[in-house]
């Protein structure tokens, strides 16, 4: 069985993360103005991204946010908790909903979703090379957890 530090090294980024934090940092994000201490909190709380920055979302997915007015009266902004407004809200691929604003700020900083956490696309070669290896390393795991299992199952 794998120890909870093998599980937690392969996986910066645990799902078992509450989003809570995230959504803290996002409102101390927007309370503070954009700066170098977002980089060291979100560290703190999250642990380094495998030794590297973890980089902005691509210009290109900022600019091309979707749209949407789809949303009930009473729905807010996980960031700002402000409601949203019609023709300033944008939907990420994981449809949660932001204002304008406050997402495109924060994915200036970071290519993850406050709420859950799914990365968009970077502008980062590196980073992009990063995560094919990572998800290579992980279906590599997946494949030996199989043979193990059909070994001694
Ligand atoms: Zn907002
Ligand atoms: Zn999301």
């Amino acid at each position: 069985m794998a120890s909870y530090f093998d599980e937690h090294n392969c996986e910066p980024l645990g799902i078992d993360e509450q989003p809570d934090h995230l959504l803290h940092l996002a409102r101390l994000l927007l309370d503070s103005g954009l700066g170098a201490e977002f980089q060291l909190e979100f560290e703190r709380i999250f642990g380094d991204v495998g030794g590297r920055e973890q980089p902005r979302a691509s210009k290109s997915v900022i600019e091309n946010l979707r749209s949407t007015n789809e949303f009930n009266r009473d729905e807010k902004c996980s960031i700002c908790l402000k409601e949203f407004e019609k023709d300033s809200t944008k939907e990420l691929p994981c449809y949660h909903k932001f204002c304008e604003n406050c997402i495109k700020q924060w994915l200036q900083l970071v290519n993850t979703c406050p709420m859950c956490r799914i990365e968009l696309p970077t502008d980062d070669q590196d980073y992009e090379e990063y995560k094919k290896q990572k998800r290579r390393t992980k279906e590599r795991k997946l494949d030996l957890d199989d043979l193990h299992n059909s070994m001694f199952s």
